[in-house]
């Protein structure tokens, strides 16, 4: 797999990340087109994000649950935005069993429907309220132009599903699960992302509000990284979930949906990746460390490998998630490629004369060549190496973070806007009209990211006081805003 070079990043980013997903052995492509199979290394990967995101919806009170794939036809049409929004994408069952079906069945696209359905059953009065669900999924979406993580028919995720007795409730729990997410992104998966606000054209159909992490990838272009949806009571309402509240009147439920997907892999790729493959961040890293042995003959070898086996045992228990790599037929300097290309942070080089010194040689995913070694000691080699991968987890997260604020502009004038969109995104005044955010869009192929719940942090200068005025009619502002191109 590590034969020939990947193209660069500057050369063709797009096909960089594609041969990069297929040769880390991440995921492949399915025979029906648009579908993708996530191999052991990517669901493994996803699998630490799943865990590392579990406990925290689980530390916020939520519990799993499972609805079924197959969903009437008809729930998602009792939501009037809902059914404009996913009509286009809807996968049908019409026929089951070898006879042809009385009542249509799709195949979820998310399950704000049949939760809302069953919610009418169970949910009665105050006390049952709060409802606090998450389930962990797959959804299909008709997509026409798919890419392996980024966009395929059928994706894997999580789906939180709330009911509340209150607005202020449901409000607080949307703005909740954004920073829980913003947590996970931040600490676990090195992205520096922006939380924000979603502009009507863009927010989730059928929601009131709906807020979304936007991280800057590295070809400068934006990814949705999750969102958090407020659904005010219109789910509520097209479901009749309603609850008897203290004073014996009955009332609507107001709700909340939240979901992040295996995009999220996606986005991590292309965030921290580098010409050599993939970068993956220490924290939710499949493996963490590889030993890779180095020796000519047998005897060479005897010692090494009895060495490279008792440090593997010593990681091992100091919870690292350590390989150690003894295939057979292939040199070092090979297997160091293989490595760099799964992006595994840490490699361990073992070789008779560190065996003689007591020592071993450590090379960082995160800086190639010789800036990234160091030889350091057999005898504290777990400290040490626990110590380089929270080193290089930081790293990685304020590298992501310089970059894009070199890539992200404050612009004025519309002139400064589309050159800032070309390669980056842009700080911007907005009038908050439609027209505006639509004229943009057709002009430089730019959307409304989201509107940043911290403006300063954007930067990270404290940001201008005033949004000034729209950056394309020049009406007074009434926000400022991150317009990019996007996956
Ligand atoms: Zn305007």
């Amino acid at each position: 797999m590590a034969d020939e070079k990947l193209p660069t990043r500057a050369e063709d980013f797009s096909e960089w990340y594609n041969q990069l997903v297929l040769r880390a052995q991440l995921a492949d492509y399915a025979p029906v087109r648009g579908c993708m199979i996530v191999r052991p290394y990517g669901w493994a990967l996803w699998e630490n994000i799943q865990q590392a995101l579990d406990r925290r919806f689980k530390a916020t009170g939520h519990q799993n649950v499972a609805f079924p794939l197959l969903i009437p036809k008809s729930f998602i049409e009792k939501e009037k935005h809902h059914v404009e929004g996913f009509s286009p994408e809807l996968a049908v069952v019409t026929i089951g069993g070898g006879e042809e079906l009385a009542e249509p069945l799709i195949v979820r696209p998310t399950s704000e429907t049949i939760i809302g359905h069953m919610w009418a059953k169970w949910i009665q009065s105050y006390r049952d309220l709060p409802v606090l669900m998450n389930q962990w999924n797959s959804v299909v979406r008709w997509e026409l132009r798919t890419k392996l993580f980024l966009r395929t028919l059928e994706f894997f995720w999580q789906e939180g599903h709330t009911a509340h007795a209150t607005r202020e409730e449901a409000v607080d729990e949307t703005r909740q699960m954004l920073d829980v997410y913003t947590d996970f992104a931040l600490n676990d998966a090195a992205v520096p992302v922006i939380p924000g606000k979603k502009s009507e054209a863009e927010k989730f159909a059928g929601a009131d509000t709906t807020y979304a992490l936007e991280a800057m990838m590295g070809d400068c272009k934006a990814l949705q990284f999750c969102t958090s949806h407020f659904l005010g009571q219109n789910f509520a309402q097209a479901f009749e979930v309603k609850y008897l509240d203290q004073n014996g009147q009955l009332q609507h439920c107001w709700t909340t949906s939240w979901g992040l997907s295996t995009r999220v892999i996606g986005g991590i790729i292309m965030v921290h990746g580098d010409d050599q493959g993939l970068v993956l961040p220490p924290k939710i890293a499949p493996t963490q460390v590889v030993i890779v042995p180095i020796f000519k003959n047998d005897e060479e070898k005897a010692t090494v490998l009895k060495t490279a086996k008792e440090l593997k045992q010593r990681l091992a228990q100091a919870n690292l998630r350590v390989a150690l790599d003894e295939r057979e037929g292939f040199s070092p300097g090979w297997k160091f490629n293989d490595w760099e290309m799964r992006g595994v942070p840490l490699r361990v080089e073992l070789g008779p004369k560190d065996v003689a010194k007591e020592a071993a040689m450590l090379a960082r995913r995160d800086r190639p060549g010789k800036e990234g070694k160091t030889s350091a000691s057999l005898a504290d080699l777990p400290t040490t190496i626990e110590k380089l991968l929270a080193e290089i987890q930081q790293a990685l997260f304020y590298r992501a973070l310089a970059f894009r604020r070199a890539h992200t502009h404050e612009t004025k004038t519309y002139d400064d806007f589309k050159k800032a969109v070309e390669n980056g995104f842009a700080f911007a005044g907005w009038c908050g009209s439609g027209d505006c955010e639509a004229k943009i869009k057709e002009e430089t192929r730019a959307t409304m990211r989201c509107i940043p719940l911290d403006p300063a942090s954007v930067l990270g200068n404290g940001g201008t006081a005033s949004s000034g005025t729209c950056v394309y009619c020049s009406k007074p502002a009434k926000d400022r805003a991150i317009f990019a191109r996007a996956y």
